[in-house]
């Protein structure tokens, strides 16, 4: 099962395209998307049948620049930092024995096509693995924890680096990757099942159309199934929220010589199952 949020409303994808949920379960399951994932079991019984079959109802077509993010209203953002090896020695810091976590504050999400502001300093890319939540976790055991896994989409964890730490400053990780706008994620939410292995999916970015980042999520220290059965272990994990699961190597602050996102340059990142999201930055505006 794929969904999307095309034009602020929950969509189903289908062979023919997008069946507009809201209206096909005739108000069964509300237009926010956001509103499916506390629903998120019964959802999946209504949806599965529909999915497979293409002449489901009306469909409308994908016009990307539509999309908006797959969970746009987050109750909780998980990011894990150091998750992949070779990030780690390029960031010169020993791999962690448990995950490395903090958060982007919720209201940094946006969607898989917009403009991004470009805040002043230091903007970099971080491709990532996003899982979504669908069912309330507490305490799940690893070998359990794909069952509270709505699907997976992909994300950007922007981050801007002068404030996240560079001296005198303190580190400021969670701020610093927090910037309006700074969670693009999208174009769609895929569910486990549409993969062989969700343990093994490709991500990679560009920009300006360079490769920067390109990995396979079998290479996580960490895997979806330890990171929620670690977060679990402390707080409930909600439905809808996000774990960003971690960045591969070839960020800009690590690269030689560095390389930051200036305003005009687009960002596109591609999930393998997941589809392409394209983000430009924009300068940021002086209000007046
Ligand atoms: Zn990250």
């Amino acid at each position: 099962v794929r969904i999307v949020n095309q034009s602020g409303r929950l969509g189903l994808v289908t062979d023919s395209g997008i069946l507009d949920v809201a209206e096909a379960s005739e108000g069964r399951f509300d237009h926010d998307i956001q509103a499916v994932y506390p629903q998120w079991d019964k959802f999946r019984q209504w949806a599965g049948p529909l999915a497979a079959n293409s002449d489901a109802g009306v469909a409308i077509p994908v016009e990307p620049q539509k999309l908006g993010p797959p969970v746009p209203r987050p109750a909780q953002i998980f990011a894990i930092g150091l998750n992949y090896r070779e990030h780690a020695a390029e960031s010169g810091l020993d791999l962690p024995d448990t995950p490395m976590v903090f958060t982007k504050f919720p209201a940094c999400v946006t969607g898989p096509y917009d403009d991004i502001v470009a805040p002043p300093g230091e903007v970099d890319w971080e491709v990532e693995l996003v899982a979504v939540i669908g069912r309330e976790a507490r305490h799940v055991p690893q070998d359990r924890a794909w069952d509270y896994v709505a699907g997976l989409t992909v994300g950007q964890d922007i981050s801007e680096r002068v404030m996240q730490v560079k001296p005198p400053g303190p580190q400021q990780f969670s701020l610093a990757k927090s910037y309006a706008g700074f969670a693009p994620i999208g174009p769609q939410l895929v569910t486990i099942d549409e993969y062989d292995d969700p343990d093994d999916v490709g991500i990679e970015c560009f920009l300006e159309g360079q490769q920067m980042q390109k990995t396979r999520t079998s290479d996580l220290i960490f895997t979806i199934p330890q990171l929620v059965s670690h977060l679990s272990g402390v707080l409930p994990l909600l439905p809808g929220d996000l774990i960003f699961t971690g960045t591969p190597s070839g960020v800009g602050w690590a690269r030689k010589p560095q390389r930051f996102i200036q305003p005009g340059e687009v960002l596109t990142t591609v999930a393998e199952g997941i589809g392409e999201m394209r983000n430009r930055f924009v300068a940021a505006t002086v209000a007046t």
